[in-house]
Parts: structure tokens; C-alpha cells; sequence
């Protein structure tokens, strides 16, 4: 059932069998395409894709003879399993895969200058991935050539994004650049830091008001999710449409005081350390440290009043047990 020439008779091995690799192999797999997943012995994850029925070996085995390898372990990770497995293994000529650009366009990871070096990234998590390849549809995926030493980089990630179904969805060209910078950006200003932190503050100016913490957690994080999911269907266009008129023009006149210029200029500035690698820089020195920053922030958020309130309140709506989805990669 393979539509993919060039990738139809080329060996794939798929390094990481997480939340993307086992989604992009099983994918793959049915696409018609010959898989092998690269893991550490031992692992948890080594059972699991044997048990799935792929063939498994340790990743500088899977890389031998291998056309592609895609990179789909943990990014930090990335540049030992590059020094340590692919680079003494991978076949002149060979095409490696990244998910994301992280390593490669902030230079932790230089590639050799006799393969194909590409980026295929569904945008949805794993799971998605793979429930939307069964349903017979795909997830959007971006794509980039890095680097082409065989003349087929870019006929190769088109027939990778192919393979995992993104094809059937839409195919948006980028650049490593582009893709990194984004992603950062998104996860830092708005998604993952802005999010929380706003919702943060609405909870500490009801609760220092004098407001029950029980009700400013309902009102600032629990509803917050209706607010997404009517973005995620319909953009702030459906959001206009399903909140009362009240809301909305509360929305309009307080909006743009909280979000004001200063924000966007900081905004601006966090741009700025991604672009000019500061970020990137800070963070890997932060996890050859040990993440001690990492872990001082990581505490302080996990024990805010609100997570205090939050678990209190999730204990008795078991409908929310426990859907954990990584949804930002
Ligand atoms: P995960 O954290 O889910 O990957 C974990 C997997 O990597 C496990 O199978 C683990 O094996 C394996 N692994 C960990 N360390 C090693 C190692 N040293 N050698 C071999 N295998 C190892 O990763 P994600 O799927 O979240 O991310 C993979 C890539 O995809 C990243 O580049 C990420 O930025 C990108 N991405 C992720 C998205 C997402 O939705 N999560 C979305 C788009 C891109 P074991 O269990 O045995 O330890
Ligand atoms: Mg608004
Ligand atoms: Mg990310």
C-alpha cells in the first residue's frame, strides 16, 4: 500500500519509540515502509516496540544500513546519541530526520557533510499522529532541507511526511531556522510561560483581594479550557461567538490593559535571546549543571497556592483522571 517511491524499498530506523518515535514508526510501518526502532537496551521503551512487533536493536546497530534515520529521542539528549551512534554509523548518502531543529541550528550537533540532513515535524502530538493516520487523515507537518549531498533531501521528507500521514493533511515548507525559532518563542511567550504565568497572576489578584481560592481557581485555570478549545476549532472568531456579550466586552476594554505594549516589548526581548542564541546557550548550561535553576523554578511552581487548591478540586471531578497529553512539543 506504499504510494512512496523514495523511500519504498529503503530501510528507516526510527531512534526513540516516545510520544513521536512510536507514532512516526508505526505510521511508517503501515505506510508500507521497512522500520527499525533504535533504543537502549534495558530501557522501558525496548519491550514496548518489541511488543508492538517492530524489530529493535541498540541505536548504532539500527543506524547501520540504514537510508534514514530519524531523530526522536528527547532533544537534550540529541548530541550524545549523534557523537555516540549515528555519526561512526550512518551510510554515506543517508538522510537524518530531526523533529525539531534545536541541535542542529544551534550547532550542538554538526552534522557530516556526506549526508542528507532534514526535518519533517507533524504539528500535534504523537497520539494524534497516529489516531488521525488511522482514521485514513493526517496531521499538517512542516518540513526543511538543512543540508542535500544526494540531490533527493527534499523528495525524501516529502515521502517521510507522506509516510506518517502528514501528506494527506498539508505540507508547509520551513527552515531549521524558522521551525526553532518558532517553536521556542511559542512555548516560551505564550503557550507553556505565558499561559501559566497569566493565569498565575489572575489567581493571586483574586486571592489577594480577599476571593476564596476555590472560586479564583475555577475562574482563572478550569475554564480555561473551554477559552482553548473553542480557539483550537474556530479561533478567537468561535471564542467571540460562544461567550456572552458581557464577556466580550470585557475582553475588548481589559484585554489590551493587561496585554499592553510593555508585554509585546518584552516579547520582543525573549525573541531577541532565542534568536541571538542566549536561550540556548543558558539552557545548556543549565542542564550540564545539573538543572539547579531548572529544579528551583520547577518547585516553586509546583507548590503555588494554586496547584495547593487545584488538587483539592481535580480529586472530585474524576472526569479529569488522568488525561495527561504532551501537547506542546
Ligand atoms: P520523548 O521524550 O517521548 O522520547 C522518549 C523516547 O526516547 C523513549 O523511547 C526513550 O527510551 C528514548 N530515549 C531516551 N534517551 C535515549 C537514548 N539516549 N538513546 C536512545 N533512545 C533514547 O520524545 P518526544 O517524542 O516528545 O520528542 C522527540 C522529538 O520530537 C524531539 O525532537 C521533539 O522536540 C520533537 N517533537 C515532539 C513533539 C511532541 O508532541 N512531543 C511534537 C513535535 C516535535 P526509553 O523509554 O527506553 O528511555
Ligand atoms: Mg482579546
Ligand atoms: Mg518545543
Amino acid at each position: 500500500m506504499s504510494n512512496n517511491d523514495t523511500l519504498g524499498n529503503a530501510r528507516i530506523a526510527i531512534l526513540g519509540y516516545g510520544s513521536q518515535g512510536r507514532a512516526h514508526a508505526l505510521n511508517l510501518r503501515d505506510s508500507g515502509l521497512d522500520v527499525v526502532v533504535g533504543l537502549r537496551k534495558g530501557g522501558p521503551s525496548w519491550e514496548k516496540a518489541s511488543a508492538e512487533g517492530f524489530k529493535v536493536a541498540e541505536p548504532g546497530e539500527a543506524v547501520k544500513g540504514a537510508d534514514l534515520v530519524a531523530v526522536l529521542t528527547p532533544d537534550m539528549v540529541q548530541a550524545d546519541v549523534y557523537t555516540q551512534s549515528i555519526e561512526p554509523n550512518i551510510k554515506p548518502g543517508a538522510a537524518l530526520l530531526f523533529a525539531h531543529g534545536f541541535n542542529v541550528h544551534f550547532k550542538r550537533i554538526d552534522p557530516r557533510k556526506d549526508i542528507d540532513v532534514i526535518l519533517v515535524a507533524p504539528k500535534g502530538p504523537g497520539a494524534l499522529v497516529r489516531t488521525e493516520y488511522e482514521r485514513g487523515r493526517g496531521v499538517p507537518s512542516i518540513w526543511a532541507v538543512y543540508q542535500d549531498v544526494s540531490g533527493q533531501a527534499e523528495a525524501k521528507a516529502h515521502a517521510y511526511a507522506n509516510g506518517i500521514g502528514g501528506g494527506r493533511a498539508m505540507l508547509i515548507k520551513t527552515d531549521f531556522k524558522e521551525e526553532t525559532e518558532t517553536d521556542l518563542f511559542g512555548e516560551q511567550a505564550v503557550l507553556c510561560g505565558g499561559a501559566s504565568s497569566l493565569v498565575q497572576a489572575g489567581f493571586e489578584t483574586l486571592v489577594e483581594a480577599g476571593y476564596q481560592p476555590e472560586i479564583a481557581y475555577y475562574e482563572v485555570l478550569h475554564e480555561l479550557k473551554l477559552i482553548v478549545d473553542l480557539f483550537y476549532e474556530g479561533g478567537i472568531t468561535k471564542m467571540l461567538q460562544f461567550v456572552s456579550e458581557t464577556a466580550q466586552y470585557g475582553d475588548y476594554v481589559s484585554g489590551p490593559r493587561v496585554i499592553d505594549a510593555g508585554v509585546k516589548a518584552r516579547m520582543k526581548d525573549v525573541l531577541t535571546d532565542i534568536q541571538n542564541g542566549t536561550f540556548a546557550r543558558n539552557w545548556i548550561a543549565e542542564h550540564e549543571a545539573g538543572l539547579p535553576n531548572y529544579n528551583k523554578f520547577k518547585k516553586a511552581d509546583l507548590e503555588h497556592p494554586i496547584e495547593v487548591v487545584g488538587a483539592k478540586l481535580r480529586a472530585r471531578m474524576p472526569w479529569l483522571q488522568p488525561e495527561t497529553a504532551k501537547q506542546a512539543g
